[in-house]
């Protein structure tokens, strides 16, 4: 199994996970043009895709799935509740899962689990593959007891560290959109993801890679410092997925 992030932040997220044959996408919050860019930067297209996952209904998520999905006639894998909300939810083969109940996409395990977000049913994901676990938390307000049960023993992990506190207070966000970000609804912050991180075993961890990181609210340096200072390794060991570069192909053995 693999994984890449075609970009992540606020201005657009989309993640690969590639497990023999099958190749899914997770969201997809960008223009259906600028993805096929983004989907070729890392040697894939868009007719590759068995399908694609969305974790909620945020433009950043969302922006560009319904155009891809009739443009590639992709199945489309998302909760009754994202449905609900999407403006455009006209896709060929639109399919649902819930927060709870596993499936699989071609031999590709898929675990959803619900989180705390601003928006109407949101979950996060952990793929299996050949007895390896790859979790994948991007939006949450804050860390739960069932989130720490899910992400628990991953063999990589893509893993919110959107804002930086200090930054956030007294960075160019209004009042009203600081307390959205920073609340038990909006985003983790580096120092959250750092205790959700020491709440995991991390033992079988090849991959931590810090995702959905705020341009305003956030450097690199000081997400990787927070989880480097955690799992007691370099900070360099610590992956980014960055707005505009994303994620090159990691490889988990
Ligand atoms: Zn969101
Ligand atoms: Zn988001």
């Amino acid at each position: 199994m693999r994984f890449a992030s075609l970009g992540s932040g606020s201005r657009g997220n989309a993640t690969l996970v590639e497990a023999g044959s099958t190749l899914v996408m997770i969201d997809c919050g960008f223009s259906c043009r600028e993805t096929e860019r983004r989907l070729s930067r890392l040697g894939r297209t868009a007719a590759d895709l068995s399908a694609v996952l969305i974790t909620h209904e945020h433009g950043d998520h969302v922006r560009g799935v319904p155009l891809l999905a009739r443009k590639y006639d992709l199945p489309v894998w998302m909760t009754r509740g994202t449905q609900r909300v999407m403006r455009d939810n006209a896709m060929p083969r639109l399919q649902f899962f819930n927060g709870h109940t596993p499936f699989s996409i071609d031999g590709l395990q898929v675990s959803p689990f619900t989180v705390p977000h601003d928006a109407q049913e949101p979950c996060q994901f952990v793929f299996e593959f050949q007895a390896r676990r790859l979790g994948v938390l991007t939006d949450t307000g804050r860390m739960t007891p069932h989130i720490v049960e899910c992400l628990d023993a991953c063999d990589a992990l893509l893993l919110e560290c959107n804002h930086d506190a200090d930054m956030l207070a007294t960075g160019p966000y209004s009042t009203r959109l600081k307390q959205r970000v920073g609340g038990p609804l909006g985003h983790l912050s580096n120092a959250q993801a750092g205790r959700l991180l020491s709440q995991l075993d991390c033992s079988r961890l090849q991959h931590l890679v810090a995702a959905h990181l705020s341009d305003s609210n956030n450097r690199p340096e000081l997400a990787q410092a927070e989880l480097a200072r955690v799992l007691d390794c370099e900070a360099d060991w610590i992956g980014v997925a960055r707005q505009e570069a994303g994620l090159d192909w990691r490889r988990i053995a």
